[in-house]
């Protein structure tokens, strides 16, 4: 009997998701607490021009110190507030503090600064109303310059059109750049450069582990290298991890590298070490 069935579907899966909800839910009432108490911090990760190896970018990474549990990864969190909507405030925090960031290195490090900072951004903060107003309000407060920064979305988060492609058009006409974040890996990655008025793609780290190797992942390293530059858009390859994946990429092309290999992400980035080494 159908409905017989399911409701022993039900029973057998209701225990797990109710763990799950519960500790979402949890998560969730934390997060306020954790906002008011100022348990998030901004760490920044080196993204390098090829062949200098300067910084010319950070992508700003969110952590929660969580008083018990320690760091929870936002892979963890941000769903979460962005389910109960406390992204909104967090990620304004995100983007004010990320800016006013980049305007203290500007001042303390000169020439050897970022040019530009990286904030991802999510789908619920995009279409929001007031959104690109409250960017250009944060770019006034901190003095930057539309050009300092890079809205970085994933696919989700511009799937839908509506308001959240609107704002991303008004902020492009602005000067602030828009990157796809892990590109290559949703349904349609292609689909979107039509719709979408990106500068940047951000080539996901699952094509970079074997670029190494001839085989597939190298093949669609190198597709995205081309297909960057045939549209006159910037690429940046995610999650190089050792000498090797860079020395490929660079061999495919590549200009702009991210991961481990130059730096984790840290709160304060040596801007003048990478630099000098190379
Ligand atoms: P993402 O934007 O694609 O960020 C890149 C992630 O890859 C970061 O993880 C970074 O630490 C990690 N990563 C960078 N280089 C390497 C590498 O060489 N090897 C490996 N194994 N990993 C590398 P993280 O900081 O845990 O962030 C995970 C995701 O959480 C981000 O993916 C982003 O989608 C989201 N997220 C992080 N911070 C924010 C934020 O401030 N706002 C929003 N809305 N989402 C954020
Ligand atoms: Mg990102
Ligand atoms: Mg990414
Ligand atoms: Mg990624």
């Amino acid at each position: 009997h159908a409905a017989k069935g399911t409701g022993d579907q039900l029973r057998r899966w209701t225990p797990a998701l109710d763990e799950r909800s519960l500790e979402h839910a949890r998560l969730g009432a934390e997060l306020r607490t954790a906002l008011d108490e100022g348990q998030f911090h901004l760490v920044y990760q080196p993204i390098v021009e090829l062949p200098s190896e300067r910084i010319v970018a950070v992508e700003a990474l969110v952590r929660w110190e969580h008083p018990t549990r320690g760091t929870v990864s936002p892979v963890e969190f941000i769903p979460v507030a962005e389910q109960n909507g406390l992204i909104v405030e967090l990620g304004a925090w995100i983007l004010r503090t990320a800016c006013a960031r980049l305007a203290d290195w500007q001042v303390c490090h000169g020439p050897n600064a970022p040019d530009r900072v990286s904030v991802n951004v999510s789908a619920k903060q995009l279409a929001r109303p007031g959104f690109v107003a409250s960017v250009l309000a944060v770019l006034a407060e901190t003095g930057l310059s539309t050009e300092c920064l890079t809205v970085e979305v994933t696919e989700t988060a511009v799937f839908e059109g509506g308001p959240a492609v609107t704002a991303l058009h008004e902020l492009r006409a602005l000067g602030v750049a828009i990157a796809l974040d892990d590109f290559g890996t949703g349904h349609s990655s292609l689909g979107l450069l039509q719709t979408v008025p990106v500068t940047t793609i951000k080539v996901d780290k699952s094509f970079v582990d074997n670029v190494t190797q001839a085989g597939r992942h190298a093949v669609i390293a190198e597709t995205l290298i081309r297909l960057s530059h045939g549209l006159g858009l910037t690429a940046v390859a995610e999650g190089v991890e050792t000498a090797e994946q860079a020395a490929a990429l660079q061999r495919l092309g590549y200009r702009y590298l991210q991961g481990y290999h130059y730096g984790r992400p840290v709160a304060e980035p040596d801007f003048e070490g990478i630099a000098a080494a190379a």
